[in-house]
C-alpha cells in the first residue's frame, strides 16, 4: 500500500488541538439536523471581541478568512481600484482579478521582498481598497509598519485591509487601530495557530466603514466548527504553546537547510520560503512523498513554499532535500546565487 504523502504545502499546524475542543464539535454533530443557535454565534462573536481586545461590534466572524477577503473585495472594489502586492495570497489576487474594475499590485522582488512604501503611498492617490497580508504568504515577511497603516487610513477615499492571518506567529498587529480609524480592517483566522483549519472559522476586526457594510452579514456557521472554535476561545491558552512548537522547529529547519547550502529566508509565520533553483521542485519532492507549494506561478522558478510540520516530518522533509540535492541533475539545488 502507498503511504500517504506528508502535507507541508498548506501552511497548517501539524498538531491537533486539545481533546476538549475535538469532544465539543462531536458535541455538534449532536445537533446536525439544526441550524447553530444564533445566541452561540453572539458568543463566539463575544469571545473573539475578548481575544483580539476590541469591542464586540468591530467583529465579524466567517466561515474562513479567505471568504472574508472575497467578500469585501466583491463588495468594496467596485469603485475603487484595489491595490496588492505580488507575490500574495493567490485567493485574494483571483477575487481581485475576478471582482474588481482595476487592480494594480506592487512587486516585492527578491532577494529582499521588501514592500516599497513610497510605490504604495503613491499608487494610493486615487479612491482604492489596499489589501496586504502583513506577514506575508508566500515570502513570510511582515511587510507593513503601524506608521504606513496611519499614512494610508490617513486619506478617507482609501480602504485598508490587513490580512493577519499569521498574527499568532508574528505577534504584529494593528488592531487596536481600528476603533479610531473606520477606513481599517484586519482580518484574522483560527485556521492556523489555533490548529483549527477544518473548522474554517476566520473573523474581521472592522473599521467603521466596514462594519456598517457588513452589518445585515448573517454567517450561518456549521455547529461542529461554532462548538469547536468557541470551545477553544474559552481557554486560548494552547495557542501560544503551538506557536512556541512551531517556532522552535522552523528555527531548527531554517538552520539545518542553511546548513544544507540552501537559500532560505527568515520566517515571521509557520512556513518558510526556499529557494531551490530547480525547475518543477514541487512535483520532485512530490515524487518523494512529500507535498510542498511550488511558487512557479508567483516568483522565478526554483521557488518553494514549505510549512514547518512535526520534527518528524521534517525530517523527512530534510532527507527528501539531501536525495534531491545529490541528484546529478539538480546540482543547482539551494543555489545561494540567484538573481
Ligand atoms: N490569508 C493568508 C495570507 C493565508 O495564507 C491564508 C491561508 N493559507 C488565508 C488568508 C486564509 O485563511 P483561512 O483558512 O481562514 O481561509
Amino acid at each position: 500500500m502507498m503511504r500517504e504523502a506528508i502535507r507541508l504545502n498548506m501552511n497548517e499546524v501539524p498538531y491537533p488541538p486539545p481533546r476538549r475542543i475535538i469532544k465539543a464539535a462531536r458535541q455538534g454533530l449532536e445537533n446536525l439536523n439544526r441550524y447553530a443557535d444564533p445566541e452561540h454565534l453572539g458568543c463566539l462573536r463575544r469571545l473573539l471581541a475578548g481575544y483580539a481586545g476590541v469591542p464586540e461590534r468591530h467583529v465579524i466572524p466567517g466561515a474562513g478568512s479567505n471568504l472574508l477577503l472575497r467578500e469585501m473585495i466583491h463588495v468594496f472594489s467596485k469603485e475603487r481600484k484595489v491595490l496588492m502586492v505580488s507575490p500574495s495570497f493567490l485567493p485574494t489576487v483571483e477575487a481581485a482579478k475576478q471582482f474588481a474594475t482595476k487592480s494594480v499590485s506592487i512587486r516585492l522582488s527578491p532577494p529582499e521582498f521588501d514592500l516599497n512604501v513610497e510605490m504604495l503611498m503613491k499608487t494610493v492617490r486615487e479612491p482604492s481598497l489596499v489589501v496586504i497580508d502583513s506577514p506575508n504568504n508566500p515570502t513570510g515577511k511582515i511587510l507593513i509598519t503601524r506608521e504606513t497603516v496611519e499614512r494610508l487610513t490617513q486619506n478617507v477615499e482609501v480602504l485598508v485591509v490587513i490580512d493577519e492571518a499569521y498574527y499568532e506567529f508574528s505577534q504584529v498587529t494593528f488592531a487596536d487601530m481600528v476603533a479610531d480609524h473606520p477606513n481599517l480592517a484586519i482580518t484574522r483566522t483560527m485556521d492556523k495557530a489555533f490548529s483549527l483549519a477544518g473548522a474554517r472559522i476566520g473573523y474581521v476586526i472592522a473599521g467603521e466603514r466596514f462594519a456598517s457594510a457588513f452589518s445585515s452579514y448573517d454567517p450561518f456557521l456549521p455547529q461542529c466548527s461554532l462548538h469547536a472554535a468557541t470551545e477553544a476561545l474559552a481557554d486560548p491558552s494552547y495557542v501560544m504553546r503551538n506557536v512556541c512548537r512551531v517556532i522552535e522547529e522552523r528555527e531548527r529547519l531554517l538552520k539545518k537547510l542553511d546548513g544544507l547550502g540552501a537559500h532560505v529566508y527568515s520566517s515571521d509565520t509557520n512556513f518558510v520560503l526556499i529557494y531551490t533553483g530547480l525547475p518543477a521542485a514541487g512535483r520532485r519532492f512530490r515524487d518523494l512523498g512529500v507535498l510542498v507549494s511550488d511558487l512557479t506561478t508567483q516568483l522565478p522558478p526554483g521557488f518553494i513554499r514549505v510549512s514547518v510540520g512535526t520534527r518528524e516530518e521534517n525530517d523527512v522533509f530534510l532527507d527528501r532535500c539531501m536525495k534531491i540535492l545529490k541528484d546529478h541533475e539538480s546540482k543547482r539545488l539551494f543555489s545561494k546565487n540567484h538573481a
